[in-house]
């Protein structure tokens, strides 16, 4: 059912921040670790496909220390924490950060080594796994959802898009289907459950982009990561624009900003939102170039939704 008045919930932010939640819930800030256990995506090593994602350059997001640590997880988060508490002294909880590449894919085995390495640090209280979709056999989940009786366990796939013909353009190796049973069989065990998502993929429209918050707002997810595409060196997108730039049009920060107060009118008012947008180091990055910065999203995005008298949900139609 949408909602008419504005929900106490979203007063602050006019969408549910997952920061604030989690702040709340914890007593203060919780603060991810990236770390990298030398996994590699079935998209890239020929099980699923060749070449990855059209969008994706990993080194994009990838912190400088873990660069020089090797596949070293006591290390890593041991580097990543000197430097994060001397950024956020307030911190009180430290989750380590399977971030790049497919960290669900690999021999059972394997895996649960890496996590545990990150488990047993002292200050560690648990774990986010950043994942595809169709690399989550039960038994991995079943092996998460016990852990999750100890530690914080939080899942994350990479959604993307709801819409199939922009997964297949992107050369994303699953339809969405694979997401929603991926997303439901996770939720079945309890776990805590994210979504990435990018808006301005080719092969998507605009009102396809917004449908997609009706698709989501069916599925047990507990947060959303949002994004806009942004043209990385290194990847198969940069190829396809150097060549022709008309060929993938690119949101632009006003136009960007107005999707997602739309998109967010659009989805269930319980979805917490962890991100509004991100920024690929200028370095790797040939478009777009935005004079809006990352840190200046969020407060924008409010200023919107306040300008419209809307929020979160105002739109969203239980069963829709
Ligand atoms: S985005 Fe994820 S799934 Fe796609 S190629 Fe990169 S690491 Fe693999």
């Amino acid at each position: 059912m949408s909602s008419t008045s504005l929900p106490e919930a979203l007063a602050a932010r006019r969408y549910l921040s997952w920061h604030d939640l989690i702040r709340a819930r914890h007593g203060g800030r919780v603060q991810k670790i990236s770390v990298a256990a030398g996994f590699t995506c079935p998209n890239r090593d020929g099980s699923k496909g060749r070449g990855g994602c059209s969008f994706c350059n990993n080194q994009g997001f990838i912190p400088g220390y873990l660069r020089e640590t090797g596949n070293d997880i006591e290390l890593q988060i041991n580097t990543g924490m000197g430097f994060l508490k001397r950024r956020y002294p307030e911190t009180q909880r430290w989750l380590a950060y399977f971030q790049a590449y497919s960290n669900t894919y690999g021999e059972i085995e394997q895996l649960k080594a890496a996590y545990r390495q990150a488990l047993v640090h002292p200050d560690i209280s648990g774990l986010v796994i950043g994942t595809r979709p169709d690399c989550v056999p039960d038994e991995l989940l079943d092996y998460l959802a016990e852990l999750a009786q100890e530690y914080i366990i939080e899942l994350e796939f990479g959604i993307e898009s709801t819409t199939d013909a922009a997964l297949a353009r992107v050369n994303r190796g699953h339809d969405f289907a694979c997401t929603t049973d991926a997303i439901r069989r996770a939720a079945a065990r309890g776990l805590t459950v994210s979504g990435h998502l990018i808006f301005g993929l080719p092969g998507e429209s605009r009102d396809e982009m917004l449908a997609g918050a009706a698709r989501l707002s069916a599925l047990p997810l507990n947060s959303l990561k949002l994004h806009q595409l942004q043209i990385v060196k290194g990847t198969q997108l940069a190829n396809e624009w150097r060549k022709a730039p008309g060929s993938i049009p690119l949101l632009g920060g006003h136009e960007y900003l107005e999707l997602l107060a739309d998109f967010l009118e659009l989805l269930r008012p319980d979805i917490a939102i962890q991100r509004v947008g991100s920024e690929v180091p200028p370095a790797l990055r040939l478009a777009p170039d935005w004079s809006v910065r990352l840190s200046q999203l969020a407060p924008l995005l409010t200023e919107t939704l306040v300008k419209r008298d809307s929020w979160q949900g105002k739109k969203w139609q239980e069963n829709a």
